[in-house]
């Protein structure tokens, strides 16, 4: 990914392999002393703290003509394993452009443009920045990422990115966060009319307004919530929930807030049944099967829908919000880190249940690409909405109760100062100089690249690489 001019001249280290190679240590101690080995007995004179953030430069160490180098290569390649990724399932053996012909007349234009994308993410064809360290003289290219719905790199500095200013665009109040289903019956509904999943999310905050007006004798009063859709189960299967952040209380008519530290959401249950069944109604078009199963599903839960509060539903430290954001509201179907097995026909991937059990899904390697790409949201969906009080429309009417919102840079906003996001150089760690960039030629129907963050910029983000 990048030269080091410097590369030539590292010199070898004559210090011998610690005599370690004990039999019976486990893979994990192996494979750490080795990485601990070559990072720091191997390690080029040149070595800086940055130097260990960037992927190792086998080359160099390769070229060393010494017998134990040769050695601790090979077994790096026996205990290593390449980590799985969803692209690579999608690559090998021509799996995606297979499951295409078979299924060509069942595809959504979007899950193809959103595959293709995150099959070229990071491709010198979408284009890249290239950087210069002035004082040594290393050159460093940082290629665009793809933000493709399902690309593992793009979502995650999303997700990192969300959280962050989701700290300053908090109100300073404590927030709840619940989970709201719906029963099973509806969930081939939902996927086969998907305008539903927006009425879904729509019904959340009637419900919540109710909930929290519900002890208040003064009036009504407005919630501020965050809605995040959920299409998936931990199985991958296609089951629509509801994530919601809420303000543990809300602003009544004066504009203050009153706190209302107990939340009934038990007794949410059975308004939040109502307002998704009322609303589905009138949403779908008027045929007697979608009214026979509303009146089933009113007359068969009577305590209504489940609502459920996960363990730290309680938030009311703001800089521990990202770290939740990311564990729960906002992840992949399947990130790739849960990928277990891949096999050429068969992927096996994990998830974990309430008490951190492992449980292990074999699919076949169709099954996999179908059960991904089905939670691909249609194009300008949002996954994520702002209702109430945090509706963009009303929002400035309480910014008394909020720190500082960010304004998200711009395009503009980089040309003008492009060395301000300029990363350290990974040889010395001086700031590097901003060269040119080249941007590949636009994708069909794409819109990219007007803000910044969509370019996966690097000092925008922190995982990159
Ligand atoms: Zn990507
Ligand atoms: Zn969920
Ligand atoms: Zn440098």
């Amino acid at each position: 990914m990048f030269a080091t001019p410097e590369s030539e001249s590292f010199s070898q280290s004559s210090e011998t392999i610690p005599s370690r190679a004990q039999p019976k240590i486990p893979v994990k101690y192996t494979r750490r002393l080795l990485f601990w080995y070559i990072h720091y007995k191997l390690r080029p004179p040149l070595h800086t703290p940055f130097y260990q953030d960037q992927p190792y430069i086998y080359p160099v160490y390769l070229d060393i003509p010494s017998p134990e180098i040769y050695l601790i290569a090979f077994l790096l390649g026996i205990l290593t394993d390449a980590p799985l990724t969803v692209r690579h399932i999608f690559e090998d053996n021509h799996n995606w452009g297979a499951f295409r012909i078979v299924e060509k007349d069942n595809l959504r234009d979007v899950e193809i443009n959103e595959v293709n994308k995150m099959l070229s993410c990071k491709d010198a064809s979408r284009g890249f920045f290239t950087y210069l360290c002035e004082h040594c003289r290393t050159k460093l290219i940082v290629h665009f990422g793809c933000n493709s719905r399902i690309c593992s790199n793009c979502g995650k500095n999303h997700t990192d990115k969300w959280a962050r200013s989701l700290q300053n665009a908090l109100f300073n109040v404590p927030h709840r966060h619940a989970v709201l289903t719906i029963p099973d019956a509806l969930w081939p509904v939902v996927k086969n009319n998907r305008f539903l999943q927006k009425v879904l999310m729509d019904a959340a905050i009637v419900a919540i307004n109710d909930t929290i007006s519900y002890r208040h004798r003064g009036g009504r009063l407005r919630a501020g919530a965050i809605v995040v859709l959920h299409p998936f189960s931990k199985k991958m299967g296609f089951n629509p929930h509801l994530h919601i952040l809420v303000t543990e209380g809300g602003f009544d008519k004066q504009d203050n807030f009153i706190h209302q530290k107990y939340i009934p959401f038990n007794a949410m249950r059975k308004t939040w049944q109502y307002q998704v069944l009322t609303s589905f109604k009138a949403a779908l078009p008027k045929e007697a099967v979608y009214s026979v199963l509303i009146n089933q599903l009113f007359k068969k839960y009577r305590k209504g829908f489940y609502v459920y509060l996960p363990k730290e539903a309680r938030i009311t430290n703001k800089k521990r919000i990202a770290k939740y954001v990311a564990r729960y509201i906002r992840h992949p179907a399947v990130a790739n880190t849960r990928l277990h097995r891949y096999d050429g026909k068969t992927v096996t991937f994990w998830y974990g249940d309430h008490d951190g059990t492992r449980h292990f899904v074999t699919m076949t390697v169709r099954e996999f690409i179908q059960a991904l790409i089905q939670h691909i949201p249609d194009r300008n969906f949002k996954m994520i909405r702002y209702y109430g009080a945090y509706s963009r429309r009303i929002k400035g009417r309480y910014s008394k109760h909020l720190q500082r919102s960010i304004k998200q840079a711009t395009f503009d906003d980089f040309l003008k100062s492009p060395n301000k996001w300029a990363p350290t150089c990974p040889n010395c760690g001086e700031k590097m100089t901003f060269v040119y960039y080249e941007k590949g030629p636009p994708k069909e129907n794409e819109v990219f690249g007007c803000k910044l963050p969509d370019w996966n910029h690097p000092m925008l983000s922190p995982s990159y690489n």
